[in-house]
């Protein structure tokens, strides 16, 4: 993203709307600019604007003459004035910002919008994680902290150490030049996203284990890291990892239960129900 200098007339208006903090009025020029090492790309400064297509010259002018009055003229506040804000094409590896920052881009390695899977809420329908196993959500950065993939890298490896399985269908599995190691493109390691979403799948033995090591990493990682967990409940809707997340210090609210709504037909039917029922009712949505 950049401002046109030529257009902009360091109202403001464009600072509190940056999720980065990456704008700032710089005082030597007396327009706003952004800082292109923060900026991730989001585009909520373009698109979360209403934009007037005034004369620049003109509102400096006005501004000029009303000060001198001690008025002031200003925008209403979730307007850019002159229309300064303007999106520029993005090239690899920059490319990559957007992918992960702009809830609205398809990812272009899986084609899935936003940041990574449909995770655990789909589990009912893909089985991806089965009973006895677990499935990890980690997700790094959020908006005024952002990650750079040189610090989700130092997670992914670790986790490797453990000889974890990276979902195939993740974009930041898909950026890895040697998923057995956690090793993700050299080129983008500098790039930095608002957030990126890892998901990796264990045995549900391993979790304190996988649980000790993201907490020991993190504290190397300049960057904000949340855990999700999650596992498949066996056929009386029980499951041990409430009792094992308890035991490692973490309480634990269920905070999401998925059930029935999809295609069932590889989970064989609860005993207590008759032959039909439990089968497949189709496809789920
Ligand atoms: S809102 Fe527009 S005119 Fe105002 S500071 Fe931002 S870019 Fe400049
Ligand atoms: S694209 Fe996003 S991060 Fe970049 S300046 Fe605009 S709001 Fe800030």
């Amino acid at each position: 993203m950049r401002i046109d200098p030529d257009k902009c007339v360091a109202c403001g208006n464009c600072l509190p709307v940056c999720p980065m903090g990456a704008i700032h009025i710089d005082p030597s020029i007396g327009r706003a600019t952004i800082n292109a090492d923060e900026c991730v790309e989001c585009f909520t400064c373009f698109r979360g604007m209403s934009k007037e297509h005034l004369n620049p010259t003109l509102v400096r002018s006005i501004r000029r003459v009303a000060r001198l009055f001690r008025f002031r003229f200003d925008p209403e506040p979730d307007i850019c004035p002159t229309d300064a804000i303007v999106p520029e094409e993005l090239s690899w590896p920059r490319i990559v910002r957007r992918a992960f920052s702009d809830p609205q881009v398809p990812h272009e390695s899986t084609g899935i919008h936003g940041r990574g899977t449909a995770e655990v809420k789909t589990n009912d329908v893909t089985n991806r994680v089965k009973e006895r196993e677990a499935g990890f959500v980690v997700e790094f950065g959020r908006p005024g902290v952002g990650a750079r993939f040189r610090d989700i890298e130092k997670v992914t490896r670790a986790l490797a150490d453990l000889g974890v399985e990276f979902e195939k269908n993740n974009p930041v599995t898909s950026l890895m030049r040697d998923p057995s190691q956690g090793l993700i493109r050299e080129d983008i390691l500098n790039e930095k996203v608002l957030s990126a979403i890892v998901e990796i799948k264990t045995r549900l033995e391993e979790v304190p284990m996988v649980l000790q090591k993201i907490k020991d990493v993190s504290r190397e990682v300049d960057t904000v890291i949340s855990v999700g967990v999650s596992t498949r409940c066996d056929t009386d809707g029980n499951d041990s990892l409430r009792d094992m997340l308890e035991r490692e210090g973490y309480p634990t609210y269920r905070g999401k239960t998925n059930l029935g709504l999809g295609r069932i037909t590889r989970i064989p039917p609860h005993p207590s129900l008759s032959p039909n029922e439990g089968e497949d009712k189709g496809e789920g949505t």
